[in-house]
C-alpha cells in the first residue's frame, strides 16, 4: 500500500535510549536519541554487500598468539589464572616463555601515557587476548570468558596495588573498520591516575540518567518494562535474543549504531571487577551471542558486518549498573555529527524477529 511514506507504512520514529537520556535543568532532553527511519537512504555498505573473502586463519601470522607460545616477547601483566607482575615497576620483564593460560594480559605497544611530554607517565594501556586463535567472540565464548577473567585479574590487582584513584576504561575493537590493528580477538583496558575523575562525553549521559532516574537496568531485569524519558513504556520482550540466569541479551531499543546489541547483567554491579567467575562466563556467552546475532542479521539483510566495537558501560568511582554494548561499525554522517543522534533503517524489533526466524525460537534459551 502506497501512502504518505512511499512503500513504508511507518513514519520515522524518535527513540530515546532509556539508559542515557535525561532531563537537563528541567528544560531540555539531553543524552542520546536514535531515529528509526525505514525510508532513509542506504549507506554504501548496504548497497554494496561485503566482498571480503572468508578469513583464512591457518597460515596467518598471529603476533598475540605467538606471545603465548614463546615465539614473541611480551610484558605479561596477568592471565585468566592470576596476576603476573606490576607494569609500573622499574624491573618489569619481557618474556619468551610458553604461557599456560586461556588468556593473557600484556602491556600495549604504547604502554604509558601522560598529560604532557615531561610529565611522569601516569597511566598504562593493556591488551588482553585468548591464547587460541580466534577473530570474533562468536567463535568461542569460553575464550571470551578467559579474556574477561584475565582483564579482571589485571585490573583488580593493579587497583589493590595503586589505589582506587585510578580510572579504568574497557573496550574491544574488532575488525579494521573499527580501528583494530590485529585480527586476533583482543580487548583493551586503560588504567590511569588523575586527581579528578575523568568522564568522556559518552559516559556522562549514562551516569546522569542513572542518578536522575534510578536503576532502570534492575527494573528492566525484574519487571521487563521501563519508561523512557518521555514517559513511554518500553518493553524488552520483543527484542530479547538470549537469556540465562545472569544476563539478558537484546537488540537495543534506541540503537547507537544500527543492529546494536546490548548485554545486561541481571545483578546490580557497577563494573567487571564486581562480577563473579560464573557471571563473567555468562557475560562472555552473552557477548558471543550478540556478536553472532549481528553477523546473522546483517548477512540476512545482505550487508554482512564483521567490524564492531564492544563498549563497556561501567563505573569505577561510584554506584552504577554496568552494560555491555556490541556496536556494528557503521560510518556516521550528517545529522549524526551535529547532534547525539543516530539513524537506523531497520528497527531493533525487526532485527530480533529476523534473528529468531534464523535460529528458531527453541534454540534461543538453550545455549
Ligand atoms: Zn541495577
Amino acid at each position: 500500500m502506497e501512502g504518505l511514506y512511499g512503500n513504508y507504512s511507518e513514519p520515522p520514529e524518535f527513540r530515546a535510549d532509556p539508559f542515557q537520556t535525561y532531563v537537563q535543568d528541567g528544560q531540555v532532553i539531553a543524552g542520546f536519541i536514535a531515529v528509526v527511519a525505514p525510508a532513509r537512504g542506504k549507506r554504501p555498505r548496504e548497497l554494496y554487500p561485503s566482498r571480503k573473502k572468508p578469513i583464512d586463519k591457518k597460515n596467518e601470522k598471529n603476533l598475540l598468539v605467538d606471545i603465548a607460545t614463546g615465539k614473541e616477547t611480551g610484558i605479561v601483566v596477568a592471565t585468566d589464572k592470576g596476576f603476573f607482575q606490576d607494569p609500573f615497576e622499574n624491573n618489569i620483564k619481557a618474556r619468551y616463555n610458553t604461557i599456560e593460560a586461556g588468556a593473557i594480559t600484556i602491556l600495549n605497544k604504547f604502554p604509558l601515557f601522560s598529560k604532557d611530554k615531561q610529565h611522569i607517565p601516569n597511566g598504562i594501556m593493556l591488551v588482553t587476548f585468548p591464547t587460541i586463535p580466534i577473530h570474533f567472540p562468536k567463535e568461542n565464548h569460553e575464550a571470551v570468558s578467559s579474556l574477561l577473567m584475565s582483564v579482571k585479574n589485571a585490573l583488580k590487582n593493579l587497583r589493590d596495588l595503586h589505589g582506587s584513584s585510578y580510572q579504568i576504561i574497557n573496550f574491544f575493537n574488532i575488525g579494521s573498520n573499527s580501528g583494530a590493528s590485529l585480527k586476533q580477538l583482543h580487548s583493551q583496558s586503560y588504567f590511569w591516575k588523575h586527581e579528578l575523575p575523568i568522564q568522556g562525553k559518552d559516559q556522562i549521559p549514562f551516569y546522569k540518567t542513572y542518578e536522575q532516574r534510578g536503576c532502570l537496568a534492575c527494573k528492566l531485569a525484574s519487571k521487563r518494562e521501563i519508561e523512557d524519558v518521555f514517559g513511554s513504556t518500553i518493553e524488552i520482550k520483543e527484542r530479547i535474543i538470549y537469556e540465562n540466569p545472569d544476563v539478558i541479551v537484546f537488540f537495543a531499543y534506541s540503537p547507537i549504531r544500527m543492529l546494536q546489541v546490548r548485554v545486561m547483567p541481571k545483578r546490580h554491579v557497577a563494573n567487571l571487577l564486581d562480577l563473579s567467575r560464573e557471571e563473567i562466563s555468562s557475560l562472555a556467552i552473552g557477548i558471543s551471542v550478540a556478536d553472532n546475532a549481528i553477523f546473522q542479521v546483517s548477512s540476512a539483510l545482505n550487508f554482512q558486518i564483521e567490524d564492531r566495537s564492544v563498549a563497556f558501560r561501567e563505573r569505577y568511582d561510584g554506584d552504577f549498573h554496568m552494560l555491555v554494548d556490541i556496536l556494528p561499525a557503521w560510518p556516521l554522517a550528517g545529522a549524526e555529527l551535529v547532534t547525539s543522534m543516530t539513524f537506523a533503517s531497520r528497527s531493533p524489533e525487526q532485527a530480533a524477529i529476523l534473528f529468531n526466524e534464523i535460529n528458531g525460537e527453541k534454540t534461543l534459551l538453550e545455549q
